[in-house]
């Protein structure tokens, strides 16, 4: 069978015909974001309701990078290499320093708790960006079951440490991607999952003063739902999905997929050249080489 389905004859070129889909690693609940360190070799990633973020790499295999780990959801990293984690458990955005301290980015806004935290990009300007939709206190599986207190927003916390709310009117922002330009802004709507809610990605323009306008549907998942989405090189999309990962140009339209067989949560660019896609799937960890490269930094 055919690891990958072509919706545009360009996509043949996206993809190696003699690489496999290959799982890395399984035996988790629900594995969620990954992100990868060239700088160490290795890929760390969280599974939510057993309370860790893992660690990966083609030498050493696994091991468990942080437990607890206040059910730890997306990671990225920011400009200078640091760990950026969002915690369902605390309710913040955390940065580990490079001495291995934690430091609180935020965890309210005026003067209310933040939700959970889902999914994290830092901006070249240093600005990090978070989405905080109530999946990790609407029950004790991904944390801890809580009061909502904010409405499910979009947040940039700038490098002085102020904080604002940049994106208010979608029902469950998850995944965030800038395009390479950082013209746009990417953020996938989830709605209450498993409904008939949105399903889709939005496009913000991201305006010279910092600003977002726009907000259009890009494009709409199906089947499953865009929960964590990054970009390569040529500003295609990468979204996750019901039935794997979804490549979508940067007008919207569906180029192909990459079939995996567990549900999608999230995904990141790494290896060698940025050219291996690591794909979080519900139980199990998937990696699978591409000819394309990631945008991810550093
Ligand atoms: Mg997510």
């Amino acid at each position: 069978m055919s690891f990958f389905q072509a919706n545009d004859p360009v996509f043949r070129t996206y993809v190696l015909g003699n690489a496999p889909v290959k799982q890395i690693a399984t035996g988790f609940d629900w594995v969620e974001g990954p992100v990868w360190f060239g700088d160490a070799g290795c890929l760390l990633f969280s599974d939510i309701p057993n309370n860790r973020i893992h660690r990966w790499s083609p030498g050493a295999g696994m091991s468990v990078y942080r437990e607890p780990s206040n059910f730890a959801n997306g990671n990225t990293r920011d400009r200078q290499g640091r760990l950026v984690t969002c915690e369902h458990g605390t309710r913040g955005v955390t940065r580990t320093e490079l001495d291995g301290s934690i430091t609180v980015i935020a965890d309210s806004f005026r003067g209310k708790r933040l939700n959970s935290p889902n999914d994290v990009v830092v901006k070249s300007d240093g600005s990090i960006w978070f989405s905080d939709p109530h999946y990790g206190i609407m029950t004790d599986y991904e944390g801890h079951r809580g009061e909502q207190e904010l409405p499910c927003c979009v947040y940039r916390v700038d490098p002085d440490g102020r904080i604002e709310a940049m994106v208010t009117e979608l029902q469950c922002p998850n995944g965030l991607a800038f395009s390479p330009d950082e013209t746009r802004l990417y953020v996938a709507d989830t709605g209450r999952m498993f409904h008939s809610d949105p399903q889709h990605i939005c496009v913000f323009h991201v305006g010279s003063n910092g600003k977002l306008s726009g907000g259009e549907v890009f494009h709409a998942i199906d089947p499953g739902c865009a929960d964590g989405i990054r970009i390569d090189t040529d500003g295609n999309l990468w979204s996750s999905a019901g039935d794997g990962v979804h490549c979508i140009a940067p007008d919207g339209h569906l180029v192909g997929k990459i079939l995996v067989p567990e549900h999608v949560s999230n995904l990141c660019f790494g290896g060698r050249a940025k050219h291996q896609l690591f794909i979080t799937a519900t139980t199990s960890v998937y990696a699978i080489s591409l000819n394309r490269r990631g945008m991810q930094h550093p």
